[in-house]
């Protein structure tokens, strides 16, 4: 049986970087070594360091002279309390936009740290976060950085167009990185959990300014200092070696599918597809505000919890896996990320059409 998943995260890898991994897996570039055993200060790692890190870069058309790349652990969630603690050095304030779930998280974590000041500037909390907040029309100049989570991963909506600041703008783009193009240089720091669209659980990309690694600041621990990590290439202890493999793999198979631009268009077929039907049927709708409707994860539910659960087991025995809601929002949730194919989503759709008609 054919086999989809549809996981928020860790989630679908793309499957010829799956057999390549597999391939090379006892026998790494003739070194008779795997992956998994070679050392991190190895040639050969750092060729694959040197080969992710100009891919990403060239991926997001930024210039190595003005953006670094750093591969780190700790998840997404560890951004939330590094990103303040490097960066709130002049203002001590900074200030959010509360789009959902994470940015909540990022919120609640910013605000432990002593002497800042976390000003959450608008919220669309009391639309349940079906859409986007409102841009604030004007941004006092005394912010550290302003942050955004470009696509609210739980609750199924994306920024669709930037806010304009001359303050530093910060996003935390783990659900939609590279699947959804942005104009990546209107960014100081992006930062991104790899295990949603890029590479296994393990590994946590930030890219930064460099201009701002200049300003970071001084005495903080060295595993949680953009600058420290930054001169030694991530490498101030051991690297996620493997996961950084993957990525590199991943990004060139992003390559082959013609770049961010060319793979967010494909996106955009996959997930009309999937929202074409929600918009017609008469038993399942997704709650997300059509401006504010997210390309990567799609959320969408029936009037009746016990009629979800349905289809969610049905799905799962037909081979359409992983779609149940996250359990703060319930329903279901189909996650498209790149290596999610248009097979796979018309699969899901031909699905929940049969199961409609069937009532
Ligand atoms: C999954 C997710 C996180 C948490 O990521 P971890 O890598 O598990 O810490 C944070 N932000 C967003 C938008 C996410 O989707």
């Amino acid at each position: 049986m054919t086999t989809y998943n549809f996981a928020a995260g860790p989630a679908v890898l793309p499957k010829t970087v799956l057999e390549q991994v597999q391939k090379e897996m006892l026998n790494f570039k003739n070194s008779n070594m795997s992956i998994l055993e070679i050392s991190h200060r190895s040639d050969l790692f750092t060729t694959v360091y040197q080969s992710a890190k100009q891919r990403l870069l060239a991926l997001m058309a930024l210039s190595p002279v003005d953006y670094d790349v750093l591969f780190l652990q700790g998840g997404a969630t560890l951004q939330f309390t590094m990103l303040p603690l490097n960066l709130a050095t002049k203002y001590h304030r900074v200030a959010y936009l509360d789009s959902g779930h994470w940015s909540a998280r990022a919120i609640e974590e910013a605000a432990k740290l002593k002497d800042l000041t976390v000003d959450v500037l608008t919220s669309s909390e009391d639309n349940h976060y079906t859409n986007i907040p409102e841009f604030p029309e004007v941004l006092e100049d005394t912010y550290d950085y302003l942050h955004i989570t470009t696509n609210n991963t739980i609750e199924g909506t994306a920024y669709w167009s930037l806010p304009e600041t001359k303050t530093p703008l910060v996003a935390d783009m783990s659900s939609n990185f590279l699947g959804q193009t942005y104009p990546y240089e209107a960014f100081d720091v992006i930062y991104a959990g790899a295990q949603k669209n890029l590479a296994p659980a393990g590994l946590t990309i930030v890219v930064i300014k460099k201009a701002l690694l200049q300003q970071t600041a001084d005495n903080l621990p060295s595993m949680l200092d953009y600058t420290a990590l930054a001169k030694k290439d991530s490498a101030l202890n051991t690297p996620p070696v493997f996961q950084i493999y993957v990525a590199d793999l991943v990004l060139q198979w992003l390559e082959q599918q013609g770049g961010v631009a060319a793979m967010t268009a494909i996106n955009q077929q996959k997930a009309a597809c999937l929202y074409d039907f929600l918009d017609q049927s008469k038993l399942f709708h997704t709650p997300v505000q059509k401006t504010a409707r997210s390309l990567m994860n799609i959320p969408f539910l029936t009037d009746d919890p016990a009629v979800d659960q349905d289809v969610i087991t049905k799905a799962s025995a037909a081979g359409l896996l992983n779609l149940k809601g996250h359990r703060l929002v319930g329903g279901l949730r189909a996650s498209l990320y790149n290596a999610m194919s248009l097979e796979g989503v018309q699969a899901l759709v031909t699905f929940l059409k049969a199961y409609e008609q069937r009532q």
